[in-house]
């Protein structure tokens, strides 16, 4: 790739259980903002739940769809999809997060890679997550009555893709992607954009002798990357379509940003996203996440949808 177009994480959406479980789980445990409350424009008798920073910004966002009640099996996570979720938090902040995970029922265990502390923790879906004390991340919180400036997420900081080959799959990424290879550890392969700061981690986990993981509730559907506009995703598609073996799809309108989607090396479904047109296109900032917000296409199915949903709060 000759230019440099993704410029970090946009987003990871996951498929989840329980919808009032997964709201209070990530607003009031983890301190997120609901910015968005719509469906999957798929699928719309499903929630589509976006939390992140007060705007929802780009790299901060954590998205669910909770399928429960609809016929969908349990995934089981394994190569060829994002296995760890990654949020960055402030150095110091470790203690706070484990007693608050645990006051509020959420067993968390610590581990250290590429010299930073972490958190693990399982969501209500059982969604692995690591909470990770970064010095250098200065992007401004959500915050709340609980959670401090001193202790809040500011993002998303890496993901984990688990792959069976290790070697083709950091050429896939250092080749066509613009990652470069930033350290190793164990099984852990920290590849990084140029920033290299929260955000823009890609770690692969090699796991050769894994049988490849299945979609399903509990797993991660796709993890988002994201281009500064149209033009740049255009662009973008341009260059997977030259790859071999990669079919991106068609540009698809999700409403608060433009798509494409595209199985990378292993089948991980990656997704690349432009920055506009944001979450504010269909409500004030004040206002986000506070109503069920449909795209154009299903508004005159507002009753029926309505009526399928459960209540989140
Ligand atoms: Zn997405």
């Amino acid at each position: 790739m000759t230019e440099q177009l993704l410029q970090g994480l946009h987003h990871i959406t996951a498929t989840v259980g329980n919808a009032r479980e997964d709201y209070a789980f990530y607003t009031r445990v983890l301190g997120l903002r609901l910015v968005k409350q719509t469906v999957n424009f798929d699928f719309p008798q499903v929630y589509h739940l976006y939390y992140g920073d007060e705007a929802g910004d780009p790299g901060t966002i954590f998205t669910t769809f909770p399928y429960q009640g609809q016929g969908i099996r349990r995934g089981l996570p394994g190569p060829g999809q994002v296995v760890i979720s990654g949020f960055s938090i402030p150095q110091g902040s470790l203690d706070f997060w484990r007693r608050r995970l645990e006051t509020h029922g959420f067993g968390a265990s610590q581990v250290e890679r590429f010299g930073q502390k972490a958190l693990r923790v399982l969501d209500p879906s059982g969604l692995l997550l690591e909470l990770t004390e970064v010095s250098d991340d200065h992007r401004t919180p959500w915050t709340t009555t609980e959670i401090t400036p001193t202790e809040a997420i500011r993002g998303l900081h890496h993901v984990v893709v688990s792959v069976r080959d290790l070697a083709p799959s950091i050429a896939f990424f250092t080749e066509y992607l613009g990652f470069t290879v930033q350290a190793e550890q164990g099984s852990y392969t920290r590849l990084a954009l140029p920033g290299m700061s929260s955000g823009q981690f890609l770690e692969l986990r090699h796991e050769p002798g894994e049988a490849p993981g299945r979609q399903g509730m509990g797993t991660v559907h796709h993890v988002a990357w994201r281009v500064a506009d149209d033009a740049q995703l255009l662009a973008l598609r341009e260059h997977l379509l030259q790859l071999p073996g990669l079919q991106p799809t068609e540009i698809k309108d999700r409403n608060y940003f433009h798509s494409v989607y595209c199985r990378m090396v292993e089948g991980v479904l990656f997704e690349f996203a432009t920055i506009p047109p944001g979450f504010t296109v269909d409500e004030t900032t004040d206002q986000l996440g506070t109503a069920l917000q449909l795209p154009p296409w299903e508004e005159a199915n507002r009753p029926t949808i309505t009526s399928l949903l459960p209540p989140l709060f």
